[in-house]
């Protein structure tokens, strides 16, 4: 990509230069008017690189043990630290708060110079006698300059806002709408969360604006993404969100997109659309010259907005008009390794839903208007999604009702044995080579465009309209009433032609049951059906019915002959994957050249990740599993005296409290730590030490690179009560609470030069540190903790979040 070829005539020589050294692609257009009217500014928009956490590394040889200690002792005291004194157990830096750290440019410098300082001392602690001694000492000299006047930067801050220092995240700053009162739409527990703790506002129906608080929250989330997709070489993107009509044109999508696209005009009236996906603009992108045989699997993606104009956009971030996505576009040399490509994609989702702690299933779906040859739907499994999925008992084979097969379980034997109704008995065994059985059937009239289509199928069993479509090749169906049924019926011989669909479940002799016919037209009309049924290739049997819960998987049944009856579970699509083909890389001409040297066209993939919807689904998972919970405790009963106290609170008062429950996982939480003090009565003396003393816990803390300052909140409101800082911690629900008692405080003296706690005096305080997760938000106990102990049972914490990203993980 080092020759692309600007096409802009008006665009400037910084985007023509940008484009000449590869740093952007055009978005070209066929259209001859387009060419001048493309911006400069859309030019020189850079694709955006990777950002990988810093790597530092110290090689041990390059480190002398006594030099780095000392090192490791400037920037400790350099900094104020009440902590000069080596922890006896190194606590070990981990990858994932390296890239906690990211966030914050200023608080990472800081953090970073203690953790390379940190890891030279852990180094020398480990390093046996060195060669190069000079070197090491010298290395070990910079390494520690480097890192004392980071941490003096840091240090200068000895208030809560202080100048040129890092900037601590105080309740008393933060942006975010707390307690916001709740809309009459928002219906489902995870928009009335994200609206009552002020992580979004809404802007108008299906559009909302992230709040810092939402951003930090999503932000995690898409770090975890990146993160899992980066370590099968995947690579980051930016592709345009406004498209020309003539890229859709040449997939035919412009027009057989329906009215979920965006669709919009510029100044000229040349057609654009938002992007609502971004099949063909990352075929222009891969296309823009042929792609080298050591480029496969070739792997893009971007984390970026997606537009749709939703029908009836509702339930907050779960079905918005404009949301985040992550999409992932492969590119492979043939069918077989884009299918390789495809499970290993399917197992990085899998990782990244384990991550977060999701409960997730993998279920076989319909490929719908994106198209392909394969593709499955990621659900997390929640009493709150929309779409029903019918799951494996036994072999956890999945699949979405729309798209669910099954060995149909026996007609139940109550209805095989209903008396005969009026109606015509028809054998279709006799002309179709069907198995013999009573079945009851239905009848439904479907007219298409110039013929008509009787759709038969068990009266017991609901019409799948998706697979019907399909049958059927219709994106709409107009039903006829009974009466229109059976005129087409009688007539049709005559004036149209009448085709029969019979769904697969109804085999053998059928009976077909015109309840609502009329006396006179019942037997002309059951004359003519008969007709139509009796022509051999006017029939037509496919699957067009429900499976149901009790149909059993034939997976199980196909490869091990066992019968696992499916059962129905509801789930919350936050993933899709699809197996594309040659569908967009054909007519976008996306090739390379083979062994044989011939211009071959590639196979791809797409993968998408609803970002903001896994945000609403934490949510919703938890605020249902913890309102079963409330329901089923003894506490609820309206016996129990608690239980009265329950019923006498009023309902909004114990939705809001519902709220409240949210515990985000340490590794997506807004803030993972929360310092919090209820001063309310207390002297203004005892206040000033909590604060001198929380700052210096805070501080260690990020020195320690247990977590940087992003990740931490203090609620600097000294005069509030306990109760009121924890309504806040709660409701914004992080997962790691640290409090002091403040009867220690009263016999704690300061240093009255530095004003802050000697060593010894912060070693004996002990604070108060509550841990709550997602399964139990209220059953967790505090512990009292020295802060050693502290530090060492946050490290802990930090640590055991869901695997993640080994260091020790083989490069490859
Ligand atoms: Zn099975």
């Amino acid at each position: 990509m080092l020759s692309v070829h600007c096409c802009c005539r008006k665009s400037g020589t910084g985007a023509r230069m940008a484009a000449s050294l590869g740093l952007t692609v055009i978005h070209r257009s066929t259209s001859p008017s387009s060419s001048s009217s493309s911006s400069s500014a859309s030019c020189s928009r850079s694709m955006s690189s990777s950002s990988k956490p810093d790597k530092q590394v110290l090689s041990p040889e390059a480190l002398n043990r006594s030099a780095a200690l000392a090192a490791a002792q400037l920037v400790a005291s350099a900094a104020g630290s009440a902590f000069v004194r080596p922890l006896r157990k190194p606590i070990a830096l981990d990858q994932r708060s390296a890239a906690v750290a990211a966030g914050s440019e200023n608080s990472t410098r800081a953090w970073l110079a203690a953790r390379s300082a940190r890891m030279a001392r852990t180094q020398a602690e480990n390093a046996t006698s060195t060669p190069a001694a000079a070197d090491a000492t010298a290395a070990a000299a910079a390494a520690a300059t480097a890192a004392v006047g980071q941490s003096a930067a840091f240090s200068v801050s000895n208030g809560l806002r202080g100048r040129r220092a890092v900037k601590r995240n105080l309740v008393s700053t933060l942006f975010a709408p707390l307690f916001a009162p709740l809309g009459a739409d928002a219906k489902t527990l995870s928009h009335r969360y994200l609206t009552y703790a002020g992580l979004m506002v809404q802007h108008a129906a299906g559009i909302y604006a992230l709040t810092p608080v939402g951003l930090r929250a999503l932000e995690n989330v898409t770090r975890i993404i990146c993160e899992e997709l980066e370590l099968v070489g995947a690579q980051r993107t930016a592709l345009p969100m406004l498209m020309t009509k003539e890229l859709w044109d040449k997939t035919g999508r412009w027009t057989s997109s329906g009215q979920e696209v965006f669709r919009l005009q510029d100044r000229k009236g040349r057609d654009m659309l938002l992007g609502p996906t971004h099949e063909e603009a990352v075929c222009e992108l891969a296309a823009t010259k042929p792609l080298g045989r050591g480029q496969f699997p070739l792997m893009l993606y971007q984390l970026d907005r997606k537009f749709r104009d939703e029908a009836r956009p509702r339930h907050g971030l779960m079905r918005g008009r404009e949301f985040w996505m992550k999409d992932l576009y492969t590119f492979d040399v043939d069918i077989e390794h884009a299918a390789k490509t495809y499970d290993t994609i399917c197992g990085v989702y899998g990782r990244i839903f384990d991550r977060l702690g999701l409960d997730y299933v993998r279920a076989e779906a319909d490929t719908g208007n994106i198209g392909g040859v394969r593709s499955h739907e990621f659900h997390v499994i929640s009493p709150a999604g929309e779409d029903t999925l019918l799951v494996c008992s036994s072999c956890n084979h999945a699949m979405n009702e729309e798209k669910a097969v099954a060995q149909v379980a026996p007609l139940p034997s109550n209805l095989a044995v209903r008396p005969a109704l009026s109606g015509a008995e028809v054998d279709v065994a006799e002309q179709h080579a069907l198995m013999h059985a009573d079945k009851l059937a239905q009848a439904l009239g479907v007219q298409l465009v110039d013929d008509f289509v009787i759709l038969l199928h068990r009266h017991d069993r609901k019409l799948n309209h998706l697979k019907t479509q399909r049958a059927l090749n219709q994106a709409r169906l107009h039903r006829l009433d009974w009466s229109k049924l059976c005129t087409v019926i009688e007539n049709a011989s005559v004036q149209r032609r009448v085709r029969i669909l019979l769904d697969n479940t109804l085999t053998g002799r059928c009976t077909f049951q015109f309840a609502s016919l009329p006396p006179n037209l019942e037997s002309p009309v059951l004359q003519a059906f008969k007709q139509h049924l009796s022509v051999p290739d006017g029939v037509v049997k496919c699957d067009i019915s429900e499976v149901e819960a009790g149909d059993l998987c034939r997976t199980c049944l196909t490869d091990h002959g066992r019968m696992a009856p499916l059962v129905t579970k509801l789930g919350m699509e936050v993933g899709h994957a699809f197996l594309l083909g040659q569908k967009y890389s054909q007519p976008l001409g996306v090739t390379f050249t083979n062994a044989a040297n011939k211009r071959v066209t590639t196979e791809m993939g797409c993968y998408g990740l609803g970002v903001s919807r896994i945000l609403a689904a934490l949510v919703e998972t938890q605020l249902h599993n913890a309102q079963t919970t409330i329901a089923q405790s003894p506490a609820a009963s309206t016996t129990a005296p608690a239980g009265a106290a329950a019923a006498a609170t009023p309902k909004h008062q114990q939705q809001t409290d519902l709220l409240t429950l949210v515990r985000w996982p340490i590794e997506v939480a807004p803030f993972a730590v929360c310092f919090s003090f209820g001063g309310l009565g207390l002297s203004d003396e005892t206040r000033d030490k909590w604060q001198k003393v929380a700052l210096a816990l805070h501080d260690t803390i990020v020195r320690q690179g247990i977590l940087p300052v992003n990740a931490m909140l203090i609620d600097d409101r000294l005069g509030a009560s306990a109760r009121e800082q924890a309504r806040v911690s709660d409701v914004l629900g992080v997962p790691i609470n640290i409090t002091i008692d403040a009867a220690q405080l009263d016999a704690l003296a300061l240093d009255p030069t530095s004003g802050a706690p000697s060593l010894e005096q912060l070693g004996n305080v002990r604070f108060s540190l509550t841990h709550r997760t997602l399964l139990a938000p209220r059953a967790a106990e505090s512990q009292s903790l020295t802060a050693l102990e502290l530090l060492q049972v946050l490290q802990k914490l930090v640590e055991s979040t869901p695997p993640r990203v080994s260091q020790a993980s083989p490069i490859v």
